[in-house]
């Protein structure tokens, strides 16, 4: 299946541009196929590393059941979101990416954890890092989201003479 495109391609962000917000962004919201074909939209804090993004989570719950039973997956992030409230819109850029979700075990783990605690703790050790890592090593996951499409948008004030 093709993934759309912009109907308003003047707003398209460049790939760059894209992954530039992935990767300076702190939050995003994870959209997958949850309980009865209920879309189920939560928010999580992730890393982009390798054009893959990576999350951390429990073992259990709505999106690990919604993961294992759907592998599709969009994941977005907003970049701005400056209210004008002159001109009755907002100043946005945000990024949709598409993709398939896989949780990763044991060892594949642990590089996409040390991501995560560098981009979140980054005033911790790498001791610390390590520490942390192990202490919850037994009850933790990553999922790994592979991105097959990246779109970004930015609202028309923020083109140029816009
Ligand atoms: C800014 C931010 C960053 C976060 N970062 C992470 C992260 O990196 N890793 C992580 O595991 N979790 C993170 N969370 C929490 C995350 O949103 C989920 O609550 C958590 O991952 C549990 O998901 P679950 O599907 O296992 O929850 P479950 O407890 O299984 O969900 C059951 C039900 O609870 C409700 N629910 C679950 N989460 C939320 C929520 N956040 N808001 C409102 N209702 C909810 C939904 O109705 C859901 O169907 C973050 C939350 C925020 C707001």
């Amino acid at each position: 299946m093709a993934f759309r495109p912009l109907r308003r391609a003047r707003q398209a962000l460049p790939r760059a541009v894209c992954e530039q917000i992935l990767h300076s962004g702190r939050t995003g919201v994870l959209a997958l196929l949850g309980d009865g074909g209920w879309p189920y939209a939560v928010p999580l804090n992730y890393v982009y590393a390798g054009g893959r993004l990576y999350f951390h989570c429990a073992r259990q719950g709505h999106k690990m059941d919604a993961v294992r039973g759907c592998e599709k997956a969009s994941f977005c992030v907003v970049d701005r979101d400056a209210v004008v409230p002159q001109r009755y819109t907002t100043a946005y850029r945000s990024v949709i990416a598409f993709g398939t979700v896989r949780a990763l075990e044991g060892e594949a783990m642990r590089a996409p954890l040390h991501a995560l605690a560098q981009k979140y703790a980054p005033g911790q050790s790498e001791a610390d890092h390590r520490g942390e890592i192990d202490r919850y090593w037994a009850e933790v996951c990553v999922l790994e989201f592979t991105v097959r499409h990246l779109c970004g948008k930015q609202g028309l004030e923020l083109l140029p003479g816009g």
